[in-house]
């Protein structure tokens, strides 16, 4: 049920859990984090950022999930926990709560994920996928191309090779063999109604703001009914700076 706003001044609050900062954080995810905080405050929202890691109880609301990637070992540490807050984290991806799993997190929100050493972690089965650690890793900067985001760039490291079901849409499509979810369907991430799951570090959101108003416009939406920004002349402005060099940084990744 959405929920009138009647926070003096603000268009409203808006609760973003952190998953994992701790042990769930590589290449610079938690940018995602303040990108996030970032752009609410300039659309007139006051973020409440939660940082959620092994055994901390939810926060009393929460209105978006921004999780980060990790090397094998930060993803077997975090597995238990995982799986004890599995049935709430399908309730909230079946609610609609907009959601952004990189990598590490990615891959355990899918079926299954198989270590290179054999060892099999049963993901949440958020997203409908699979994931099989290779002995080749992918790496390198990356462009995919979307039809919902334009172009999205960022970063990949990574050894497990990603396998949609039948059906999951694809974050983006790239154009180069060994690339990707498993360096040979071309596909890239994968989403899920609001739950978006992808091997794009960067951090991704900073460089491509269309994604980090997705998951703002879909939290506002849910909470309030509504996505209305306050916007002062001045913040407009800044986020046209900021939009700015974000698509300059595209133009240039996409040659
Ligand atoms: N450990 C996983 C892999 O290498 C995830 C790595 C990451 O999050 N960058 O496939």
């Amino acid at each position: 049920m959405s929920e009138t706003n009647e926070t003096n001044g603000v268009a409203g609050v808006i609760d973003v859990v952190s998953l994992y900062p701790k042990d769930m954080n590589i290449y610079g995810d938690s940018g995602n984090v303040l990108t996030v905080a970032r752009r609410l405050a300039l659309y007139g929202y006051a973020p409440r950022i939660h940082e959620i890691n092994q055994g901390d109880p939810w926060p009393e609301r929460v209105d978006m999930i921004l999780g980060g990637g990790g090397q094998d070992t930060g993803q077997k540490k975090i597995i238990d926990d995982l799986f004890a807050r599995a049935d709430d984290l399908r309730r909230f991806a079946a609610d609609g709560v907009p959601m952004l799993m990189i990598c590490g997190l990615y891959q355990l929100f899918g079926h299954y994920f198989e270590t290179i050493d054999g060892t099999r972690l049963d993901g949440i089965g958020i997203i409908g996928a699979h994931t099989i650690g290779r002995d080749v890793r992918m790496i390198g900067n990356l462009v995919e191309h979307s039809a919902h985001f334009g172009d999205i760039i960022g970063y990949e490291n990574h050894s497990g090779q990603t396998f949609l079901d039948p059906g999951v849409e694809p974050l983006g499509r790239v154009d180069h063999d060994g690339t990707g979810n498993n360096g040979e369907d071309h596909t890239e991430g994968a989403r899920v109604n609001n739950v978006i799951g992808t091997y794009m570090h960067g951090s991704l959101l900073p460089k491509n703001p269309a994604i980090a108003d997705f998951l703002i416009r879909a939290a506002a939406e849910r909470r309030y009914g509504a996505f209305e920004p306050r916007q002062a002349k001045d913040r407009v402005a800044e986020l046209a700076r900021i939009d700015g060099i974000a698509a300059k940084a595209r133009a240039v990744a996409a040659g």
